[in-house]
């Protein structure tokens, strides 16, 4: 019993990764799976999609590591956050679809609840705001629309998850139906402040209590593998929303401890301890991974264009053929030549919250060449972590003193040297980068005692690379000044469409 196995279930795929007590990868494998866009705005994930590719690459990364179940300590799971699945008790049937987190058709009753003043109870005892991205719309929308389903909840036939809850009850063959704090907490539904279900916001979703999972820390035995099952007899000790748990595998313990995670979008979560901080200057509020009985807070913001702006360049416009190559594309110019990018191709996030702003490209002039349009880009992505942490250092009680990095695009040097200058604290990259499944498996193991405390875990963590700024704080200031011109004239574009 020496290892823990982290399932990191994804939006476009299901991993598995091995670690072992030092923290380290010792076999990984990965597996897409399909995405269904059935109309616009809609976004689906075949429930049994997830178990079955999730499963797979669990039974691959045994395989490739050279052990078997019995080898296992604990099973850490981290998931796609919000996406929302409801199935048969009995039978362990989905009643329908996954409802992807990306997916807007609950838009309209989102609006409609925020008319009738709504976002004021959600806000006061989620931390969040109302928004078709959460999990509770979706479960009322197949209340709604699924045959006989909302007869069937009432009788308490069906049950609800977050696609951890799935796993779960799978790995479990259907004994267990819980979830965690860091997960519950992005249903709408769960009150952060006391640690429950809430029954007014139940009663305002219509959604009736007896779907729900039972919330339980994220570090704690959960259940045991099923007979037969990839992981039988093994206890599954950690669950873990994929952002929170790369902020527990960054070792972000301390309040005003915060990472950035650099993927298709960027999400920073700050860490704030056992205070609720709530923003006031439109981040989230949510909680963190709950290592023991003491409850976590963080502060959140994302935006929605990240590494996506990368892929468009490469895509869309052709100018690279890789991702990487970006940066040697970039480099090859000294500055982007006064061109600012902003990538609102969906819409602005956190802090700016415009769903009608779009990209734009502006200070083109002769001179300007494809080097120039991928420099702003990645400005683009730092300009926009930079607003959120200017927010997020506004809301917290302690300035930001250092920022922690991972995700695919926090391999480029370049973009990370640009965000140091931007925010003027240093970024800091660590040598393990596979930072949401390390913090699954940290959750995991510090529940079976394969290790022993925070403090262990926090030794563990190590620096590949500290970015420190290289520019002046004056000459940061002017340039997001810049930025910001460049942010107002990309809002509120297909207002008037
Ligand atoms: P996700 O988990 O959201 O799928 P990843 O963490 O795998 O994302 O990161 C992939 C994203 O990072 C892609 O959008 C890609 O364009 C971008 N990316 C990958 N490598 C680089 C690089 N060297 N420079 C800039 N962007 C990169």
């Amino acid at each position: 019993m020496s290892h823990i196995l982290a399932l990191d279930q994804g939006t476009t795929s299901s991993r598995a990764l091995i670690f072992d007590h030092a923290g380290q990868i010792v076999a990984m494998a990965q597996e897409e799976f399909p995405q269904h866009f059935p109309r616009s705005g809609w976004v689906e994930h075949d429930p049994m999609d997830i178990w079955n590719s999730q499963e797979k690459t669990a039974r691959a990364a045994l395989k490739k590591a050279g052990l078997a179940a019995k080898d296992l300590t604990a099973v850490g799971i981290t998931n796609q956050r919000e996406t929302t699945l409801i199935w048969e008790r009995a039978t362990g049937k989905p009643i329908g679809p996954a409802i992807v987190w990306q997916d807007r058709r609950t838009a309209s009753f989102c609006d409609e609840l925020e008319r009738d003043g709504g976002g004021v109870p959600i806000e006061r005892k989620t931390g969040l705001r109302i928004d078709p991205y959460f999990s509770g719309t979706k479960i009322r929308w197949m209340l709604d629309h699924v045959d006989g389903a909302r007869v069937r909840a009432e009788k308490g036939e069906l049950a609800f998850g977050t696609v951890d809850t799935w796993l779960l009850w799978q790995l479990t063959g259907g004994e267990v139906h819980a979830t965690d704090p860091s997960n519950a907490s992005r249903t709408l539904l769960y009150n952060i402040h006391e640690h429950a279900w809430d029954p007014e916001l139940l009663k305002l979703l219509d959604i009736p209590e007896s779907l729900l999972p039972e919330v339980k820390p994220s570090s704690g035995i959960f259940g045991e593998g099923a007979k037969g099952s990839v992981c039988e007899g093994v206890p599954i000790a950690g669950i873990g929303g994929d952002q929170q748990a790369a902020l527990f595998g960054q070792a972000c313990f301390q309040p005003g401890m915060a990472k950035n995670t650099y993927g298709t979008g960027c999400f920073l979560l700050m860490q704030t301890g056992d205070h609720a901080q709530k923003s006031e200057n439109n981040l989230l509020t949510t909680a963190a991974c709950q290592p023991g009985d003491e409850v976590r807070y963080a502060l959140e913001g994302s935006v929605f264009i990240g590494g996506a702006v990368v892929q468009w360049l490469r895509d869309g416009l052709g100018i690279i053929q890789s991702a990487p190559e970006i940066e040697k594309l970039a480099t090859s110019v000294p500055d982007s030549g006064g061109v600012f990018f902003v990538p609102a191709f969906s819409g602005l996030g956190a802090p700016h919250w415009d769903p009608e702003a779009r990209g734009i490209i502006v200070g083109i002039e002769r001179g300007t060449t494809a080097a120039h349009i991928a420099r702003a880009a990645m400005e683009g992505i730092c300009y926009q972590v930079a607003d959120l942490l200017t927010a997020m250092d506004a809301d917290a009680e302690v300035p930001l003193s250092e920022l922690r990095v991972d995700g695919g695009a926090s391999a480029n040097d370049l973009l990370m040297q640009m965000q140091a200058d931007l925010i003027q604290v240093p970024v800091v990259r660590p040598k393990c980068v596979e930072t949401t499944a390390l913090g699954a498996a940290y959750l995991a193991g510090l529940a079976t005692g394969f290790w022993k405390d925070l403090d262990e875990i926090a030794a563990q963590w190590q620096v590949d690379k500290t970015f420190e700024p290289k520019i002046s704080a004056a000459e940061a200031k002017a340039r997001r000044r810049q930025w910001n011109r460049a942010v107002e004239r990309s809002k509120r574009w297909t207002e008037d469409d």
